[in-house]
């Protein structure tokens, strides 16, 4: 596997290339990738927490939901059961896009369990247990019940794997040091909450990208969505209410990139 492991450090290295500048290159745990992708193949079941509320608007952004999507997609393909968990304004936009979503409650824990949890591009308590958008605002409550159904998932000892492109997002805690020292507002927003892997993105939907692609090279399957099907995810969010996160405009963007620029790697990975 070392042949692999070496690809997975370069998938590491372009997923990371950071079009912001906002320094999150310095939070990458090398091999997390690898480890991550390893135990996503052995999962059973996974619940896939997204959603970021755009504190401006009150509107849920591009980044996150298309990457969860993505990833749902390729673990069903593998036959692993998988679900999008996120807070009822991510809900209602995703399900006028046509993703049944779960609304995140403790009640979920009554139904089927997860082996597994990813947070995709998830707001993360910073130290003083608020949680934060990059520029230091506060974020509306509604985050809570999804931070709480990820606290729970530590608790019960299932396995965890944050995604994320700031520093205040769930997993980031891993690295929280190096986000206080590389990112600016750091030690405001930089997230407290760690998760077993840490994928590190320049936007968080390509580290599910990353991830869907360390997982077809193991399975020896092609697990991606083709650029198409990924931009369209990106539209057909906006169109469902979604606005890009950077800008806080109904516009199809990711993180303020255009399908160009979102869409630069999605044809240059090995399978
Ligand atoms: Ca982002």
């Amino acid at each position: 596997m070392a042949g692999l492991e070496s690809i997975e450090t370069e998938i590491e290295r372009i997923i990371s290339f950071d079009p912001g500048g906002r320094g999150v290159r310095d939070l990458l745990v090398e091999g997390d990738l690898s480890a991550a992708a390893t135990e996503l193949l052995q999962a059973k079941s996974v619940w896939i927490l997204t959603g970021f509320v755009v504190p401006s608007v009150g509107k849920g952004e591009t980044d996150g939901p298309p990457g969860a999507m993505a990833l749902a997609s390729g673990l069903a393909q593998l036959g692993i059961s998988a679900r999008v968990v996120t807070d009822p304004i991510n809900g209602k936009i995703l399900a006028r896009a046509g993703v049944a979503a779960m609304i995140a409650s403790a009640s979920l824990w009554d139904g089927p369990r997860p082996t597994h949890v990813v947070a995709m591009e998830r707001p993360g308590r910073a130290a003083d247990g608020k949680c934060y958008s990059m520029g230091g605002i506060e974020l509306p409550s509604s985050t809570d019940e999804v931070s709480a159904l990820f606290d729970q998932a530590v608790e019960r000892g299932i396995v965890t794997i944050g995604v994320g492109d700031g520093g205040n997002e769930i997993g980031m805690g891993k690295v929280r040091e190096r986000v206080v020292r590389s990112i600016p507002h750091g030690e405001k927003i930089a997230s407290v909450v760690s998760a077993d892997r840490l994928i590190v993105a320049g936007t968080s939907n390509w580290g599910a990208w990353g991830l869907l692609t360390a997982m077809s090279l193991r399975a020896s399957m092609h697990l991606l969505p083709t650029e198409k099907e990924a931009w369209d995810s990106v539209e057909k969010f906006v169109f469902a209410g979604g606005v890009d996160g950077r800008t806080g405009k109904s516009e199809a963007s990711v993180d303020g990139l255009k399908r160009d620029q979102y869409s630069r790697f999605s044809e240059s990975y090995v399978c």
